[in-house]
């Protein structure tokens, strides 16, 4: 008999679990299991009979762009009993189940842990009573697990997200930028209940991409006289230009002496300390609903196929299956439980220090980079010996641009400096067109699409330096910040290697990686790719919504240029059964199977094919061509249709993720600038997560002539976009 996993969802429902229960299925019959749905959480177990069911491949057709679980979750009180456990022990072991993947929070994780040190005794009671026979004992003598977390708030140690945090920072950002353009209209306060009983990741993080006044967490009490406080930022705020006042809390939020604080307290503030008429919205569910975003789909996608390969190697102690950098990570299951719970006792204890270093490094440092942004200062001057700092950008528009200078001028304002917007790119440098930008002058920038600087792709050419290097003379500005794509990295090579004919551009000057094709040195994701990702997924939500009537094949074209990022990250985020990169090539023998494949699964009952090309992938096969070789070898039984996506990739408001990219970015960069401006430096870098890297450190790093880095960590994804849509046979009816 083949092996068998059983995979559940239980506790809180979290958008994206479907995607994870989709991966279990598919690889472990992509890598000759049997996959068993364990339905309700561990109530299905612990009744056995039809709640736990075999999964077939098509069973999970279908599901990516559905919230929920389709096999149900629940919270069962059964199971935190011995003899509850044990009843699930026997119905898994009569269904010859020894393997289990949970996706669930840390009581979720406990539990299952639970079941895998008692499962050797309830197998020996088990077969002594009579419940199981003496062959299902031996061939099931332990339990092996695995868990993925699914949770909305983000609150596990150990790993960068949680399955669900990220749709849940899509529901918030969309509800927090409705109220702010009502609020606007009638110049009034809101305040906004997010979802966190113990961690205030979902609060912090949706504070920074809705550009909020003030947030209120678990893990930092704030201190006594809280009140004054925020009354005290808001009003700064609202002299500095803001029309509105949003305050996000956090449901576990208290005070120091453990009184909680709610969203009502908060309106009474206001209404006592600023004569404010303001309005709370409580935003409970909505968090976990809707359509799981781009994220939500290709990372649990991930975190279940190597969850499969865990399980059936199963030869060490249970692993936390978590991601880390985008890529799968491992941890001992109960000591990221045991770390995660250590927090929730940190903050009852008082040590609210500790509990923030225990949500790493970098929720630390979002939390500080919140203040600096939120804490307008419209009665300080900048000093008249300040440093005098430009931001411009260049490259292609990158949805969060405007997020990322609207942050880069807010910091540099708090860190003291006087900011300069240079509009319209390089030329835009080199005609002097630079404007003085105080903190209210970026107001709204946050959530708005485009550039309100303007971008250029212009790179400089060796005779404009010249101008270039007056203008930075007499405009007097002591540093730059590009923030741009693969052509800022281009023009600063230029700009360094020409520094020594130009005094002038021996200033610090620093790039922030934007570029929706993510095709940028030295870093996982660019300011503008997650949304484009995002525009990418949903078009083609809506373009397999069109075709459900009709037994149809679509190619849809994606933009990135030479870089297949988008395409590859939309192919696994909806289930294309094909992608076509640049990367790879696409040659006459590989659509010749590929239509063999399709055209074989036409007739063995399939109604959708989907394939997705990037718009370079190959000069010669064009989408249009492609299409048409379909159209002809289907010969009338399916019909073809090519969809060329373009520009809107560029146009939409930009995701939560890209908000809060570009702010974690003009951070570090706003940072090293100040510490260049201190210390007399002259460097030329560009910013990624890790720190700044020297400019020359490029040639190790980028294809210049294919115009993308050397190593792509998203060529990972490659082969899980094979084993989770290629159905073995081909010929299955499957969708997704
Ligand atoms: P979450 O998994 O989201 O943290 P809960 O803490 O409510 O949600 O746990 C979900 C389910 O997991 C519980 O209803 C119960 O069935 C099981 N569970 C949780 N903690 C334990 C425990 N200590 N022992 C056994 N089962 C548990």
């Amino acid at each position: 008999m083949s092996i068998r996993i059983g995979v559940l969802t239980s506790g809180g429902d979290a958008q994206g679990m479907n995607a994870a229960v989709r991966a279990v299925v598919r690889a472990g019959i992509h890598f000759g299991a049997e996959v068993f749905g364990i339905h309700e959480g561990w109530q299905g177990a612990v009744d056995g009979g039809d709640q736990i069911r075999r999964l077939e491949w098509e069973d999970v057709g279908n599901v990516l762009s559905k919230g929920g679980t389709l096999i149900g979750t629940a919270r069962c009180a059964a199971f935190r009993e011995r003899d509850g456990r044990k009843q699930a022990a026997r119905n898994l072991i009569v269904n010859g189940i020894d393997r289990i993947i949970v996706i669930g929070g840390d009581g979720s994780l406990t539990g299952t842990d639970r079941l895998r040190e008692e499962w050797p005794e309830f197998v020996a009671e088990l077969a002594a009573e009579g419940d199981i026979t003496a062959e299902q004992a031996s061939a099931h003598q332990r339990l092996i697990i695995a868990g993925l977390v699914g949770s909305i708030d983000n609150d596990m140690v150990g790993t960068d997200m949680t399955i669900g945090t990220d749709s849940a920072l899509h529901r918030i950002t969309e509800a927090i930028d409705a109220i702010s353009s009502t609020a606007a209209s009638h110049q009034r306060s809101f305040v906004v209940e997010v979802m966190g009983r113990h961690c205030g990741y979902l609060a912090v993080m949706s504070a920074i991409a809705g550009a909020a006044d003030y947030v209120l967490i678990p893990e930092r009490p704030p201190a006594d006289d809280w009140r004054q406080h925020m009354a005290h930022v808001l009003r700064q705020s609202r002299r500095a230009g803001r029309r509105t006042s949003i305050v996000v809390v956090a449901e576990g939020t208290q005070d120091r002496q453990g009184n909680p604080i709610t969203a009502e307290d908060v309106r009474a503030v206001l209404a006592d300390e600023m004569g404010e008429d303001a309005r709370v919205t409580i935003l409970g569910h909505v968090q976990r609903g809707g359509t799981p975003s781009a994220y939500d789909r290709w990372m649990p996608s991930l975190l279940g196929h190597a969850a499969v390969q865990e399980v059936l190697r199963g030869d060490r102690e249970p692993q936390l299956v978590a991601i880390r950098g985008n890529r799968p990570h491992f941890e001992p299951l109960m000591d990221a439980v045991a770390a995660t719970r250590r927090v929730a006792s940190l903050i009852e204890e008082g040590d609210y220090d500790e509990a923030m270093a225990a949500r790493g490094r970098s929720f630390v440092q979002m939390t500080r980079a919140f203040h600096q942004l939120s804490e307008a200062r419209p009665d300080v001057e900048p000093a008249p010996d300040c440093s005098q700092i430009g931001v411009l950008h260049c490259g292609g528009l990158a949805p969060g641009m405007n997020a990322t200078a609207a942050s880069v001028i807010r910091l540099g304002i708090d860190a003291g400096h006087e900011m300069f917007g240079v509009y319209g790119g390089f030329p835009g440098l080199i005609d002097g067109d630079i404007r003085r930008l105080g903190w209210g002058d970026v107001e709204g920038w946050a959530a708005s699409g485009g550039a309100n600087l303007g971008t250029r792709r212009t790179i400089p050419t060796e005779e404009d330096l010249y101008a270039l290097s007056r203008s930075i003379e007499t405009s007097g500005l002591d540093a730059l910040i590009v923030i741009g794509g693969f052509n800022a990295y281009r023009a600063l090579t230029l700009i360094h290697d020409e520094r020594k004919r130009f005094p002038a551009l021996q200033i610090p000057i620093v790039i922030v990686p934007a570029s929706i094709d993510n095709n940028l040195p030295g870093l996982q994701m660019a300011v503008g790719a997650d949304t484009a990702l995002n525009v990418a997924v949903n078009s083609v939500d809506l373009i397999k919504m069109s075709a459900t009537a009709a037994k149809r094949a679509f190619v849809v074209e994606t933009m990135g240029r030479h870089c297949g990022f988008l395409t590859l990250a939309t192919g696994v985020a909806v289930g294309a059964e094909r992608v076509y990169l640049h990367e790879d090539g696409i040659t006459i023998a590989d659509l010749k199977a590929d239509i063999d494949w399709m055209v074989e699964g036409f007739r063995g009952g399939r109604s959708f094919y989907l394939a997705i090309r990037n718009e370079e992938a190959s000069p010669f096969y064009t989408t249009d061509l492609i299409t048409r070789m379909f159209e002809a070898e289907g010969q009338g039984a399916f019909s073809v249709r090519g969809i060329v996506l373009g520009h809107v990739q560029q146009g939409a408001a930009p995701s939560p993720f890209d908000r809060i990219n570009g702010v974690r970015l003009a951070s570090q960069a706003m940072a090293w600038v100040s510490e260049q401006i201190a210390s007399g430096g002259n460097q030329h870098v560009f910013a990624t997560p890790d720190g700044m890297r020297g400019i020359r450190d490029l040639d190790e790093l980028v294809d210049w002539e294919a115009r993308r880095p050397l190593e792509q960590w998203w060529l990972e994804l490659k082969p899980i976009l094979d084993d989770l849509s290629l159905a073995p046979g081909g010929a299955d009816a499957s969708r997704d």
